[in-house]
């Protein structure tokens, strides 16, 4: 596990600390050594951290869940973990929710009978397609798209397959956003990354839907990102992560100041926003 993933959870991982001892709730050993990892990283002035304990449990955690063997020195999806860690501190702690999740609503609409079905979803990592920039992902996300073809929508009220539009919004914000950009792609029918250069913009609008007609903005800034390189099934992951006024690549137990025009690179794959 590179060192720049607990970076990363730095900020999150001290407030979600006082939200679980306010909570007064028991803590799974998942957190706890995540917690104890981070604490030990504020306490030591320079050097690296042995993550040893946390990478246990970790590897307990995700081995029960999934009911396979995990290997941590094996290749794994950044995000994959990241989401079960944030996952953990939602089921630890109410108060935390509010801080790491977000809601988005999809509403399916009959072109037929006008009909809609509506369904919500709470996200920790907000999946996004790949665009040219991240306000670009965004808004892409939100498009309205058409069900027809052999993805027409089984009406209910109709009692048959109709045409049908889906669109989705975003209900509640979180403090934190946790955004995965989506760079898998099949090409001839293998699945590959898609290395298109991502403009990671520093600022980020996303509309929150309040009532049916009434949308407001939200504000947030890039306090991270968590780039990868080399294909999907090999490869190495590293974060660029704001301090301050400079960004800081971490790299392994290198943690060097980056430019932050390394932000907009064809690495990108989570971005760490908090809310201004
Ligand atoms: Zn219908």
């Amino acid at each position: 596990m590179p060192l720049s993933r607990f970076y990363i959870l730095y900020r999150s991982s001290l407030l979600v600390l006082d939200f679980i001892s306010s909570d007064n709730l028991p803590i799974s050993s998942l957190s706890t050594t995540l917690l104890q990892t981070v604490f030990r990283m504020q306490s030591q002035a320079k050097g690296a951290i042995d993550p040893s304990t946390f990478l246990n449990a970790l590897s307990v955690h995700m081995t029960k869940n999934s009911n396979t063997d995990f290997n941590i020195n094996e290749q794994q999806d950044a995000a994959e973990i990241l989401e079960t860690i944030l996952q953990e501190f939602c089921s630890n702690s109410v108060l935390s929710e509010e801080f790491l999740r977000i809601r988005s609503l999809n509403s399916i609409t009959c072109d037929s009978c006008c009909e809609s079905s509506v369904t919500e979803e709470k996200h920790v990592i907000l999946q996004v397609p790949a665009a040219d920039n991240i306000q670009g992902s965004i808004i892409d996300l939100l498009k309205s798209e058409a069900m027809s073809g052999e993805n027409r929508y089984f009406c209910s009220v109709c009692d048959s397959y109709q045409n049908a539009s889906i669109d989705h919004c975003l209900k509640a914000s979180s403090h934190y956003l946790f955004i995965q950009i989506k760079r898998f792609v099949a090409i001839d029918g293998v699945a590959g990354k898609d290395h298109r250069k991502i403009l990671c913009n520093t600022n980020l609008t996303i509309p929150i839907q309040v009532d049916d007609d009434v949308t407001i903005p939200r504000e947030y800034k890039l306090i991270a990102s968590i780039n990868h390189s080399g294909s999907l099934t090999n490869g190495h992951y590293w974060a660029i992560v704001k301090s301050g006024d400079f960004w800081l690549r971490c790299n392994d137990k290198a943690v060097v100041l980056a430019k932050q025009e390394e932000l907009n690179d064809s690495f990108g794959y989570i971005l760490v926003f908090e809310r201004i």
